[in-house]
């Protein structure tokens, strides 16, 4: 059982400086928006599948917005009235297929390249926010919204002038520094104190 079933999945890329320079990439003016098909949504302890089409698939540790209720042309300031919680997420990606397709509904929409859980929390303190991530046992990943580019209350006001945000939509709010490669047999983590451990297995395409 999904904790989310979301109508869309809107991602923002490069929402953390770290992570931008990491990939050689500007500092976004504005949000970067992108999406993930609702298909890719797998839950906790569910495998996360690399294609045989990508020789480099990676994780990013991510903070998930759940929508509340129908949000359109909202303000920052009003913005945390039409959130239902947090949740971890992976927005698990091919960089490779990223960077030749020259769009990214590829390299981030194969089936089961956005785990999510394992649970949707409304009990955190949205200003201290943090997000972890590990492979193996070992961090890679530390994340805060203090290193946001674009908060999240900012990030709904900009979506939300673009397209209605449904109840039960997700927002992944882009990742930290530290991506890295993904390989069979891995343990991925991402966690956010307060709220859980999103904790997903990596298999390849074919293996049963
Ligand atoms: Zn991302």
């Amino acid at each position: 059982m999904m904790v989310v079933q979301p109508s869309k999945i809107v991602c923002v890329g490069r929402n953390y400086a770290a992570h931008a320079r990491e990939l050689g990439n500007e500092i976004p003016k504005q949000p970067l928006l992108f999406f993930k098909p609702s298909s890719s949504l797998i839950g906790p302890d569910e495998a996360i599948v690399l294609p045989g089409a990508s020789l480099q698939v990676e994780y990013e540790s991510e903070i998930g917005v759940v929508i509340g209720r129908r949000a359109r042309k909202v303000s920052a300031a009003n913005a945390m009235q039409f959130v239902r919680g947090v949740t971890c997420a992976n927005d698990v990606t091919a960089r490779d297929l990223q960077k030749t397709d020259g769009q990214w509904g590829r390299a981030k929409g194969f089936d089961s390249f956005c785990p999510v859980g394992p649970r949707v929390a409304d009990d955190v303190d949205w200003a201290h926010l943090e997000v972890i991530g590990r492979v193996n046992g070992t961090e890679r990943q530390r994340g805060s919204v203090h290193d946001m580019i674009f908060p999240i209350p900012v990030l709904i006001e900009y979506i939300s002038h673009i397209m209605t945000l449904e109840a039960g939509d997700l927002i992944l709010t882009g990742t930290p520094e530290g991506v890295g490669k993904l390989a069979p047999g891995d343990v991925v983590e991402v966690e956010i104190p307060g709220v859980g451990v999103l904790r997903n297995t990596v298999r390849g395409d074919g293996a049963s």
